[in-house]
């Protein structure tokens, strides 16, 4: 086989389809996000960064970047080891307290990503709990669909957010069968929000455990930024609660809470823990310093919220249209790959506004968007210069009827 060959086939495909991804040279400075600066060539050029997920500009806290100094100076750069293996710091230990307690659970595992903890934490109660079998809404993110499969665990795929659905896929199973739903509370890509308490009314009449995804929502939600559940006080019915650190919470790595023996299982039995480096102990300062801080401040949640609503009216009043939900997430919608990219690519070089089209296959064929993300760090004149280009290049593209029939 010409494997050279194969992989320019392939690749040519993707670039057919408009949905070829190419990395956006961004450096952040500290302290200035969402400015930014692009490099093309030689030159450089000033942007302004709207389809970031630090939604709450973290990652550039003082505080978050202090404590990262510190361990860095204290510690080294990395954790040397896997956690069983001299890789364990205290700034392991000290997080996962942390987030046992954000959570209202006995106990919390880190993981190097959101991904792993999916893969490795859905995945391992999915393998290793005898005959289980998993519900998994029909949206959940690739890292729990591979974390399922991985598993070779039995799946039955249930209607987004649909508790009914739900309800019958479980009806088919006796109360003898382990089972295992897993779900998101906000979903990505349409910012849409579960109806938590009514799956969770489901899976306990059906004697199943629970797996929420708070990537998306931790740091952002609750009065302590402990995610949808906190906010509605759910999280003490819930079995896992999974989130990330790299999100609302500005670093990196990710982590499930739930009761001791659960999470010493999984501890004790997933391989994507065992087997990897632990997250350097700066990281994992940087993450506790974060959590700590938006426990006690809803001033970046209030303001992140006011400037949500004020993009939102903003596009409602130049007639753009975006899906309407009740997340922080702006979904614009375009319905063509190849539009898409043009305008993000017009946005860029015109304007400076950085907003990374969204293709196949993060979203299906024909609801390709502009996922912009407004955060307390965005300014009035960042969204003045946000709505001024979308409004000229929505007009020049007669955009507006297919973003409808999108
Ligand atoms: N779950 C969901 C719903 C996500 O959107 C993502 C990341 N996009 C992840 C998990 C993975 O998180 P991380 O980026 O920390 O790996």
């Amino acid at each position: 086989m010409d494997f050279e060959a194969f992989f320019e086939q392939q690749l040519d495909g993707v670039r057919e389809e408009g949905r070829y991804r190419v990395f956006t040279d961004i450096k952040r400075h500290r302290g200035s996000f969402p400015q930014a600066t692009r490099f093309v060539g030689e030159d450089t050029q000033a942007v302004t960064v709207w389809c970031s997920n630090d939604y709450l500009g973290m990652g550039q806290h003082p505080d978050v970047i202090d404590a990262m100094h510190a361990a860095l100076d204290e510690c080294g750069a990395g954790a040397g080891g896997t956690r069983n293996i001299s890789g364990t710091n205290h700034h392991h230990v000290l997080l996962e307290q942390e987030l046992a307690d954000l959570h209202g659970k006995e106990s919390a595992l880190l993981f190097t990503s959101g991904y792993v903890s999916n893969w490795a934490g859905l995945g391992t109660l999915a393998s290793k709990i005898p005959g289980c079998v998993v519900f998994s809404d029909a949206l959940n993110h690739a890292s729990m669909i591979e974390g399922i499969r991985h598993s070779r665990a039995p799946y039955k795929i249930w209607q987004h957010n649909d508790p009914e659905d739900l309800n019958r896929k479980l009806s088919n199973f006796g109360p003898e069968v382990p089972k295992l739903v897993a779900f998101e509370s906000v979903y990505s890509m349409d910012g849409d929000i579960a109806p938590i308490a009514e799956i969770l009314d489901v899976c306990e009449k059906h004697g199943a455990m629970s797996y929420i995804d708070e990537v998306h929502a931790v740091g952002l939600y609750g009065p302590r930024g402990g995610g949808i559940a906190e906010r509605e006080g759910l999280m003490g019915r819930i079995t896992v609660i999974e989130g990330t650190l790299g999100k609302a919470f500005g670093v990196v790595g990710g982590y499930i809470a739930a009761s001791a023996d659960l999470v010493d299982f999984v501890r004790t039995f997933a391989s994507g823990f065992i087997f990897s480096t632990a997250l350097p102990p700066a990281v994992a300062a940087g993450a506790c310093a974060s959590i700590k801080h938006l426990k006690t401040s809803n001033a970046e949640r209030e303001r992140q919220k006011e400037r949500v609503a004020q993009v939102r009216a903003r596009l409602d009043a130049m007639g753009i249209p975006h899906l309407p939900n009740p997340s922080h997430i702006i979904p614009v919608m375009v319905g063509d790959a190849h539009k898409c990219k043009r305008i993000s690519d017009w946005l860029m070089d015109n304007h400076g506004i950085y907003v990374q089209p969204i293709n196949y296959p993060t979203v299906p064929v024909g609801t390709e968007r502009l996922r912009l993300t407004p955060s307390p760090v965005h300014d009035d004149g960042d969204i003045d210069r946000l709505i001024t280009a979308l409004s000229e290049i929505w007009s020049q593209c007669e955009l507006a009827r297919m973003a409808t029939a999108a």
